[in-house]
């Protein structure tokens, strides 16, 4: 808008227009697919100013017009619908040896993955490799009304909002003050880049695609080598000021406790991370893979399910915290302790019952994500999709 019409009458009915469209297209979005008079009726606008925000959206591609297959005398109304060939989400999870690509379409259904590996810690590396596949994906999908709508990038560790710059990686710490975003834009100009810690991208996936849908408050937690928390509320994720909002993994447990990397002591993480349970199994990921864990729980083995209940007692311990704190209506454990499915939510239960009134935990819902190994990539494109309106809103005021 320029700034001579802001405040004239040409700039208010940009305004307005633009709040329709709003209206318009998150309701499709939300209720898809739907007729003319349906949206009318949800938004409160009038059929007109609708007509005219939906032919819009058509006339670019955005949207498209279903045939009518009713059977009765009569028009049926012509639905109208997402097009969700009209442009790619990119998200990428990227972790400490390798980066996965998950590309998909607007619905976020999958189009295509692939896993790099990150030979290098070198920051440039990662930017380097990512840029040559977004540029090939650029070429690969230019037919597309929006090409690439957004690229959602998952770091294990957290990204400073404020000074746009990775703000704290412990397993990647070359990583540390990296201006990720600037640097990719130099390569690959004029994409919408997102850049999320596991947790929060994790949680935004269980709402998007995983067994959260309904949920309006739920807490998520991650936990592999490192344990970390993501607060969903209300279609809005809880970030802090600089958004490092939710490293619980280091609140204290234990007063004189085991020494944490971060270099307090009695971390939550040190005793409810799959790190904690290789020291309660006395062995390395080398000798006992994960998928030996999880077969040792199905065939009964006591030392490993014995193991797998103390995780789940201080998994317990560290989610009363959690509870009282964000009163959640579903918990969900991600990352690789979700892989200890039933056997680790049942202990946490028992030392939940007995630390919490049972009045506090009346409706709660805690369960293990099985969006399995695309489920972080999956995270990065629910980064990209919940900015889908405002990006089709951009795109059809322009030219
Ligand atoms: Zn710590």
């Amino acid at each position: 808008m320029s700034p001579m019409h802001s405040n004239g009458p040409i700039g208010n009915y940009d305004l307005v227009k633009k709040i329709n469209m709003e209206h318009a297209i998150s309701t499709i979005l939300k209720y898809r697919p739907l007729s003319r008079a349906k949206i009318a009726s949800l938004t409160g606008l009038n059929k007109m100013t609708v007509s005219s925000c939906v032919d819009l959206f058509v006339q670019k591609g955005f949207v498209v017009e279903l045939g009518t297959t009713g059977t009765s005398r009569g028009r049926p109304p012509t639905l109208v619908d997402l097009n969700e060939k009209a442009g790619i989400c990119v998200g990428i999870d990227v972790e400490i040896n390798q980066f996965t690509v998950l590309v998909t379409d607007l619905l976020g259904k999958k189009l295509d993955s692939m896993i790099i590996p990150l030979q290098s810690k070198d920051p440039f590396f990662f930017v380097d490799a990512i840029s040559g596949i977004l540029r090939k994906l650029e070429k690969d999908h230019a037919q597309r009304q929006l090409g690439i709508v957004g690229v959602g990038i998952v770091i294990p560790g957290y990204y400073n909002i404020r000074t746009d710059v990775v703000d704290y990686s412990a397993n990647l710490q070359e990583w540390n003050d990296f201006p990720l975003r600037s640097e990719l834009a130099k390569r690959v100009p004029g994409l919408t880049v997102h850049v999320n810690p596991a947790s929060y991208a994790g949680a935004m996936g269980e709402v998007h695609f995983g067994g959260a849908k309904a949920a309006d408050h739920l807490v998520y937690v991650t936990s592999s080598w490192g344990l970390s928390v993501g607060v969903y509320s209300k279609g809005e994720l809880f970030t802090g000021t600089t958004g490092t909002a939710g490293r619980l993994g280091h609140s204290t447990i234990h007063m004189n406790g085991k020494k944490c990397t971060c270099g307090s002591r009695g971390c939550w993480e040190m005793y409810a991370s799959i790190k904690a349970l290789y020291e309660l199994l006395e062995t390395t990921p080398q000798e006992m893979t994960i998928a030996d864990i999880v077969a040792g729980i199905e065939r009964g083995d006591s030392r490993i399910t014995s193991s797998v209940h103390e995780l789940g007692h201080y998994q317990g311990i560290g989610l009363a915290n959690v509870i009282n704190a964000y009163n959640p209506r579903v918990i969900c454990i991600g990352g690789l302790l979700a892989l200890l499915g039933p056997t680790l939510i049942n202990s946490i239960w028992n030392t939940l019952r007995e630390m919490i009134p049972a009045r506090f935990l009346l409706g709660l819902e805690i369960y293990c994500s099985d969006l399995g190994e695309l489920g972080v990539a999956h995270g990065g494109v629910s980064m990209v999709l919940r900015q889908l309106s405002t990006t089709i809103i951009e795109n059809s005021l322009m030219g």
